[in-house]
């Protein structure tokens, strides 16, 4: 993503687009939101007839969450307008490959053993004693060894680990499909060739063999025949203190990961591809060399960063407050866990801003409880958002799209996944 943006936004770099071959990419990361679908046709102009050739595309409206909260089986996280936006599905590896050929850079297959930077331009030192000297790095080597000076766990997110599995297409594929299991829940993806199950869940409360006996029956239930090997992977909910130095940015999974119940990860990704070419990368292009970058403007980019990925952070582990339909260890971890987060945020701006959202949140009539009411109620919503917090966004940054948001995630957002979830909020005595 960064090499194929920087191809089309800045023509004039030289570019060096570095990885092993031999250390495959992660290859998940199937469900989107609509700002990667905007952004993949604006790099490369591709038609949605080809990406569903080449990348067995299907189209996203919303997240249809089953069995979360106490009180409704069934509630949709749409995108807005509701039936208008809408995100992709697609094969992850495939769209690397697609991606790759609209990227104009120097290929150097070699393993990087380490990039060095004093803040102005950096060594990238490889594994065969090789070196190269440049003025900017964008690091996304995947997940990166945690360190506690440099990372932060993101506590308020119940679930640690994975399982994925590959069934045949499905009917169904209007939405990503979330469905609470008793250890965790399972994310269902359809594709035009196959579909995705991913069983999220937490490791320490659960053994892989749980899962995959949970998984087996929820399968049969679903009437869907199991396909090829299980995949078992581990992932940390973590975010960076700081994602650039003066030189080297962070991004992608070396930057943070939060679990995927709402697929944030490629459009964070693409957040800080977008900051980091609003500035510096625009400053270099402008002057035609690096010239010296202020560390008040540094600062600035990294507290927007680390403000924005606490805020996904905080409003996934969100999802979890009120436990769901199931009444296990699990939930009853994940529920208390998400109390305790909420409780123990030493962050005032966090708390505040959520609770306003929320606030804000609780005079929508949702949808589940009144459908006809909501068209007319996100319209209200967005002429007041625009006349208010709009105004706050600092130039520095990019413009969200028609509305003010926690992270990501509007009012809107708030009022579906909080009433669908039927979120009771934690006694003020304890707050
Ligand atoms: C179970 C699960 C489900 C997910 N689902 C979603 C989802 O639905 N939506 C979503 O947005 N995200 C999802 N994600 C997150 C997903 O991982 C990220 O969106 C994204 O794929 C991460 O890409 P990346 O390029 O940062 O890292 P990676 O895919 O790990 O790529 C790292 C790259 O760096 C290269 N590399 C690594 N080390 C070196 C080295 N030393 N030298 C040279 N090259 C190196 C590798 O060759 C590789 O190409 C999910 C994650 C998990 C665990």
């Amino acid at each position: 993503m960064a090499a194929l943006h920087l191809t089309k936004t800045f023509p004039s770099f030289d570019l060096y687009h570095i990885y092993d071959p031999s250390i495959p990419t992660i290859g998940v990361g199937e469900g989107t939101t609509p700002d990667v679908q905007h952004w993949l046709h604006e790099m490369t102009g591709v038609d949605s007839e080809l990406l569903q050739q080449r990348c067995h595309m299907t189209r996203k409206y919303a997240i249809r969450f089953e069995n979360w909260g106490p009180s409704h089986p069934l509630f949709m996280h749409n995108f807005y307008p509701v039936g208008q936006e809408y995100a992709y599905h697609f094969a992850a590896d495939e769209l690397v490959k697609l991606l790759q050929e609209y990227v104009v850079a120097q290929q150097i297959s070699k393993r990087v053993d380490e990039i060095v930077s004093d803040g102005v331009s950096a060594t990238i030192v490889f594994a065969d004693d090789s070196s190269l000297q440049v003025d900017f790095v964008f690091d996304a080597r995947g997940f990166p060894p945690l360190v506690e000076e440099e990372h932060l766990l993101q506590s308020a997110i119940p679930t640690n680990a994975a399982l994925i599995r590959q069934g045949p297409p499905t009917a169904y594929q209007r939405a990503t499909r979330s469905v609470a299991r008793p250890h965790g829940w399972v994310f269902i993806i359809p594709l035009l060739h196959r579909t995705a199950y991913g069983y999220i869940y937490n490791n320490t409360i659960n053994t892989p063999a749980d899962i995959e006996e949970d998984l087996a029956a929820f399968l049969q239930t679903e009437g869907v025949p199991i396909k090829g090997e299980p995949r078992q992977l581990t992932f940390p909910n973590f975010i960076s203190r700081s994602f650039f130095d003066g030189t080297v940015f962070k991004i992608g999974n070396r930057a943070s990961f939060f679990e995927p119940l709402e697929a944030t990860s490629i459009s964070f990704t693409l957040t800080q591809l977008r900051v980091a070419s609003r500035w510096p990368l625009s400053l270099m292009a402008s002057s035609g060399q690096k010239p010296a970058l202020s560390e008040h403007n540094i600062a600035t980019v990294n507290r927007y960063l680390y403000n924005y990925g606490r805020r996904l952070a905080f409003f996934i582990g969100w999802h979890y407050a009120q436990g769901a339909q199931w009444n296990s260890p699990f939930w009853h971890f994940a529920q208390s866990n998400f109390e305790k987060a909420w409780t123990e945020e030493t962050n005032q701006d966090v708390r505040e801003e959520f609770q306003h959202f929320w606030q804000n949140a609780l005079s929508f009539p949702h949808p589940v409880l009144a459908p006809d009411n909501f068209a007319a109620a996100i319209e209200s919503l967005f002429a007041a958002i625009r006349d208010s917090e709009m105004q706050e966004q600092t130039k520095l940054f990019p413009r969200q799209r028609n509305d003010s948001k926690f992270g990501l995630f509007s009012t809107l957002s708030f009022a579906e996944v909080g009433q669908g979830m039927h979120y009771q909020e934690v006694a003020p005595s304890t707050t």
